[in-house]
């Protein structure tokens, strides 16, 4: 499947029309989180 992101407003109507429930729209969010590589750990 391709969605263009910059025209989906997230209304959920693909999720809606969908004959078999393939499609869901749920809630979720995303937590950037850096991680240092392992040589700039300090022992
Ligand atoms: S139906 Fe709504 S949620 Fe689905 S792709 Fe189109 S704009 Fe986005």
């Amino acid at each position: 499947m391709v969605k263009d992101d910059d025209r989906c407003i997230r209304c959920g109507l693909c999720a809606v029309r969908c004959p078999t429930d393939a499609m869901t729209m749920e809630r979720f969010t995303i937590t950037e989180r850096l991680v240092p590589k392992t040589s700039e750990v300090s022992r």
